[in-house]
């Protein structure tokens, strides 16, 4: 995903040109340049065309700031903080205007000094920063509790309020009951387009852009890796990517063709109060904003600053160029051509935010930006080897079983939203967690479909698991009966116990306990499953096990169907069911560590050998070097004694950070510099000392690669674990969360 992530940067280019023309576009709002020629071409330019700006910044504020998967506040609050301070410098700013306009001596001030804070602006232009606090906040909320269609449902009748409020004030200002609903809403806001009923809809829309398209991304990449799975569905895609452009620029153009219509009717009908909202804006900024995204290129991320500025700015140099004009008497040209007028604030306003922006980056180049995840100890998580392992997993399972992602323990312990994310992103739509709260966190981070809670759920939690829309596992008889006593809907897989006798209903016995089960009122149970106990191993008695299991399971599948009760979705393997008994036919495989890329142990036989890519590396930087003469000890118990005098490297990770202790004194490496290290010592718990004498090259802050690769050479997880005297599962779901973590 990293060279679709740079080209994603790319695709940025048009989003970072059209800011500036968006901000030209504000200047022509206020300057009106055709005024002095045509005032229906100055109609046409300024309250119709030009409107499309500041829907296109609510859109871009909408694309990278909301997200359905946005569970991090701390994005809303930097963005809300960050347009708080630019507001609160532009009040500042102009003052000045405010006290020259007697701003300061209207009537009321307070409470209209609250209202213009709220949502009008202290100056006219100022409404637009506001409006972007209170409609991030709103779509944020919005798109997080009722996800998109319902969301911009809800922003959509928002709009339409304010519609009637702007552009279509005449159509309802006869009707009294709505002329003194608008007269309220005039009491608060000079107009309907600010923050509630105006901006939501075009960051919920941006919102919807970036999911989207993210999703494409992933989905395609998926396709890449196993051509059978989505043949069909790839070549779509392609051919949609071809056309874009085209049709994004013939909706572009028709939209803004209707618009045109719309705004010429209303100004002809005076049916106009303002002239922000049209109907038609919001497929033209739409299709606007697809249309940039198409433009490849670098970026020039400077132009939002200058943009910005322009924006904040220019207000300020229209009475900058009124006075000038005043002072050199040169009000014919200056002010009185609309076009001069026009180029001159333009000009005006670009010149000072470049001078700005080039002494604000001057300013500013000394504060390097310094990558916190990655100054100690760190895994690096590769969610392009993740959606590869995906794609050949689905193409090993049979065609109508699905892949259920097991996310549990923080999914494995590589980071369970972040992995969920990109999973659901991919197309996933069933995940299992060990717990409710797992689950809860599941849903939190805007996991969509079915999440299966695998363990014990407190039956006093029903509701929960309701409201979060979880499927419980059915442990045995009395839970089924505790959990259906709680009297609220639940959707359940009931477990059936064929030999692993921990979790589930005998197989053998109760058959018509299960009956009982399926006719509790409460329960519904849209699947049935059992888990096996050696199915990793090949062994003749083994298979032979496994196989009974299978048997038992098919076994009460039939009881079940003789009794008339129709059989919901099937489970049976995991990982190593899936690799040593592909033929099943299930309606999903419970696929966890084979998922992540690696088996249980480094020496795995199995039936079908797929080309699964590890997702994690776990790396760490050399803090400090240290030279130890022959014969002195390294570290606790000073069970390493040199045997010549030796160069020590000290990396800052220990057994708090998952990292085993049992690794010491095991013969066990590090790579540095592409070399093997050995790990000298006992592992500390938050440090490790490795002897780096024999390789050329090592210094303080480079980075060793305890398990992944390094040049030609890699240690892999399973291996670390069978030297720690464990599995891979333990190793990586112990990886703790004091680690940094890149993707
Ligand atoms: C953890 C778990 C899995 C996933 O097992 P892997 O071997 O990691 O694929 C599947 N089913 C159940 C019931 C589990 O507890």
């Amino acid at each position: 995903m990293k060279s679709e992530k740079k080209n994603d940067e790319k695709s940025y280019t048009g989003i970072d040109y059209f800011r500036l023309a968006a901000a030209l576009l504000i200047i022509t709002i206020h300057t009106s340049p055709l005024a002095g020629f045509s005032e229906t071409a100055d109609f046409i330019l300024t309250r119709i065309f030009a409107r499309v700006a500041v829907p296109f910044f609510f859109v871009t504020s909408g694309f990278f700031l909301i997200s359905r998967y946005n569970y991090q506040i701390g994005k809303l609050s930097a963005f809300v903080r960050k347009t708080a301070i630019i507001y609160g410098a532009a009040i500042l700013l102009y003052i000045p205007v405010n006290l020259y306009n007697g701003y300061f001596k209207m009537e009321n001030l307070l409470p209209n000094l609250i209202k213009d804070i709220v949502f009008d602006g202290t100056l006219y232009h100022l409404w637009y920063l506001p409006a972007s606090i209170l409609g991030g906040v709103i779509a944020w909320y919005l798109v997080k509790k009722l996800d998109y269609q319902k969301a911009f449902a809800v922003a959509a009748v928002l709009y339409l309020i304010g519609l009637f409020g702007d552009s279509y004030y005449g159509v309802i200002g006869s009707i009294s009951v709505c002329s003194s609903f608008y007269a309220l809403i005039f009491q608060v806001s000079d107009y309907t387009r600010n923050g509630i009923f105006f901006a939501p809809v075009f960051f919920v829309m941006g919102g919807f852009i970036a999911d989207q398209r993210e999703e494409t991304a992933w989905k395609k990449l998926v396709c890449s890796h196993s051509e059978q799975e989505c043949a069909a569905g790839s070549s779509k895609i392609d051919l949609l990517h071809e056309n874009r452009i085209l049709w994004n620029g013939i909706g572009m153009g028709l939209t803004l063709a209707l618009m045109l219509a719309e705004g010429l009717t209303l100004h002809h009908f005076q049916v106009q109060r303002h002239d922000s909202m049209y109907v038609f804006l919001l497929p033209c900024v739409y299709f606007l904003f697809l249309l940039l995204l198409q433009f490849r290129g670098n970026r020039y991320v400077w132009l939002r600053d200058v943009s910005l500025i322009i924006y904040l700015i220019h207000p300020m140099m229209i009475v900058v160029i009124r006075l000038a004009a005043k002072l050199f008497h040169l009000q014919a040209l200056l002010v009185d051509n609309s076009v001069i007028h026009f180029l001159a604030v333009t000009a005006a306003s670009a010149a000072f935010s470049v001078a700005a922006v080039a002494l604000w980056h001057r300013l500013g180049q000394k504060r390097k930006k310094h990558n916190t995840n990655t100054e100690r100890a760190y895994m690096e998580i590769s969610l392009e080897n993740l959606a590869h392992n995906v794609a050949v997993l689905r193409s090993a399972m049979p065609s109508k079983c699905e892949l259920m992602a097991v996310v549990k323990a923080e999914a494995y312990g590589h980071g369970m939203c972040e992995i969920a994310i990109c999973l659901d992103k991919i197309g996933v739509r069933a995940f299992a967690a060990a717990t409710i709260d797992e689950g809860i966190k599941l849903r939190r981070c805007g996991v969509r479909g079915e999440i299966l809670i695998l363990g014990f759920t407190a039956p006093e939690r029903a509701g929960e698991l309701r409201k979060y829309d979880l499927t419980q596992t059915l442990i045995d008889y009395d839970y089924a009966c505790r959990l259906n006593e709680q009297g609220c809907k639940i959707k359940a897989h009931m477990k059936i116990d064929t030999g692993m006798h921990r979790l589930g209903f005998d197989s053998d016995l109760n058959i018509e306990e299960i009956l009982r089960v399926f006719a509790m009122e409460h329960l519904c149970i849209s699947g049935i499953y059992t888990h096996l106990c050696v199915a990793d191993s090949l062994d003749e008695e083994d298979v032979c096990f496994t196989r009974q299991q299978i048997a038992g399971f098919y076994g009460v599948l039939k009881q079940l169907k003789k009794e008339g009760i129709r059989i919901p979705k099937i489970h049976i393997q995991s990982s190593y069911g899936l690799l040593n008994y592909p033929e099943l036919k299930c309606s999903y495989v419970r696929a966890g560590v084979a998922l992540y890329g690696v088996l249980s142990t480094p020496d795995a036989q199995t039936k079908l050998q797929l080309d699964l890519r590890p997702v994690l590396s776990l790396k760490a930087k050399v803090i400090l070097l240290r030279f130890v003469s022959q014969g002195e000890s390294v570290g606790y118990g000073r069970t390493f004694v040199t045997d010549r005098d030796s160069v020590i490297a000290i990396l800052p990770i220990g057994y708090a950070d998952g990292f085993p202790r049992s690794l010491s004194g095991r013969d066990s490496y590090v790579l540095i510099n592409g070399s093997w290290a050995p790990i000298v010592g006992r592992i500390c718990m938050d440090q490790l000392a490795v002897d780096v004498t024999d390789i050329a090259g090592v210094e303080v802050g480079m980075t060793a690669t305890l398990i992944g690769t390094d040049g030609s050479e890699t240690i892999d997880a399973p291996t670390v674990a069978y030297d720690s005297g464990s599995i891979t599962n333990e190793l990586l779901s112990r990886l703790g969360n004091r680690l940094g973590r890149i993707q």
